[in-house]
């Protein structure tokens, strides 16, 4: 059977680890062999950042704002320990937060579901989807110890000397104070991020924010959301989903009652917060993708887990390993569906569901690797080794083809 024809490239970022050492099986084996698709290739592997003054992460993304779809393995950010272990010219930052600030994106963490691992909240029967606006707030802040009394201000000075200024508190006693801050730019972009993943994946958009205390801070997030969501009017009854803005606290009760398929877009702080509850809900991180969408519509497909170190070290010693790779297919099939969208290729996007349906079937037949063996009813007797997993995979999408 000839393989299928990809019109137009997708860029692959190589990875490290364990992460690395799953990427090369998926590619290899559920991916070329049926797929005739143009890779632009970067190896992010930390040698190679090394070797290139990172210069090959800043060449990702741009490669990425070129053709519009990336598919990304999880990467080594170092820190001191990672310099001596790979004797590294400095700790180069997280490659995710450059190519985040390259793209001015924003990410989203979507869970996937197996019909025989249920969700700790009983209602939960599709994907919730977070989208963290990533700028700002504590993240960015300043904080300050207030040891003696006395009066804080925030003072606002523009560029000719005129100033502005509020009192905080004044002090009696000891106490902290904390200022942070927020960009319309970046508020704009978030909003615009959230609104292109609503309408391509067709899921409702909620946003929510504390407004009723925060009638400034939190009220301009949620006009300038607002502002972005009725431009797009005619696009979201088109797609036939809503926009709803909500307060925080309601949202959060809400979506334990709520079946799913939405994306709730949140601060920074509350998508902290919320990204690790639901994934915990979900499962586990095994299970979870992720994709950053930029203002402009440019897609980087990703495993929301990271290298997954300790099972490295088990394969340097040849220990057999059992690692999840279902995040980092669907990363593959996240971006090949998304290639095909753009490209109009019925048949590309058709083979990347295809992929994921194997990948699903594989599971409700009992067949997993040991980090989803507990979350399972009914529970297997045993699980796959790592590469047992994705060969399955392979025989399930080979048997389909035939
Ligand atoms: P991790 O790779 O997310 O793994 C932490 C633990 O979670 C693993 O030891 C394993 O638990 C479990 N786990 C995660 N993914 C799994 C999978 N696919 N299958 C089975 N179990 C899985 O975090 P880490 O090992 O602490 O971090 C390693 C490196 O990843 C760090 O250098 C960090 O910088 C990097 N990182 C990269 C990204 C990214 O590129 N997006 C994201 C996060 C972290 P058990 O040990 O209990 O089996
Ligand atoms: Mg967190």
């Amino acid at each position: 059977m000839p393989r299928i024809k990809v019109r137009t490239p997708i860029v692959e970022i190589d990875g490290d680890e364990m992460a690395r050492v799953m990427w090369v099986m998926i590619k290899d084996r559920l991916v070329l062999p049926f797929l005739d698709i143009p890779l632009e290739y970067y190896d992010l592997g930390i040698r190679r950042r090394d070797e290139t003054d990172d210069r090959v992460t800043v060449d990702a993304a741009n490669a990425i704002r070129r053709h519009g779809v990336g598919v990304k393995c999880a990467t080594i950010t170092p820190d001191e320990e990672r310099v001596a272990e790979y004797g590294l010219k400095c700790a180069w930052p997280s490659p995710n937060g450059t190519i985040r600030s390259i793209l001015d994106g924003t990410v989203f963490r979507k869970p996937i579901l197996a019909g025989n691992i249920k969700p700790a909240v009983r209602s939960w029967k599709k994907p919730i989807i977070i989208g963290r606006h990533a700028y700002g707030d504590i993240y960015q802040g300043v904080e300050m110890e207030v040891d003696l009394p006395g009066r804080v201000e925030l003072v606002y000075t523009d560029r000719t000397g005129r100033q502005e200024r509020l009192p905080v508190h004044d002090f009696e006693d000891r106490g902290v104070v904390m200022a942070i801050h927020n960009l319309e730019k970046s508020i704009r972009s978030f909003a615009r991020s959230c609104i292109n993943y609503a309408l391509g994946e067709r899921v409702d958009l909620w946003f929510s924010m504390k407004d009723t205390i925060s009638k400034k801070y939190h009220a301009y997030f949620r006009d300038i959301f607002g502002q972005e969501a009725a431009r797009r009017k005619a696009d979201f009854e088109a797609a036939g989903i809503a926009y709803r803005y909500l307060l925080v606290d309601d949202a959060a009760a809400q979506m334990m009652k709520h079946e799913g398929n939405v994306l709730w877009a949140v601060s920074n702080y509350d998508g902290d917060i919320f990204s690790d509850m639901i994934a915990a809900g979900f499962g586990s991180l095994g299970m979870m993708t992720s994709v950053l969408v930029s203002p402009d519509g440019k897609y980087e497909f990703e495993a929301a887990h990271g290298t997954v170190r300790r099972h490295y070290y088990d394969y340097l010693d040849g220990s057999p390993t059992s690692t999840n790779s279902v995040a980092s297919i669907f990363a593959w099939t996240g971006a090949i569906k998304k290639r095909g969208e753009l490209d109009g290729t019925e048949e590309v996007i058709a083979f990347g569901e295809k992929v994921e349906r194997a990948v699903i079937a594989c599971i409700e037949s009992g067949i997993a690797t040991k980090d989803l063996i507990p979350l399972m009813a009914p529970r297997p007797e045993g699980f796959c080794s790592t590469e047992g997993f994705i060969d399955a995979v392979a025989s399930r999408l080979g048997a389909q083809r035939a």
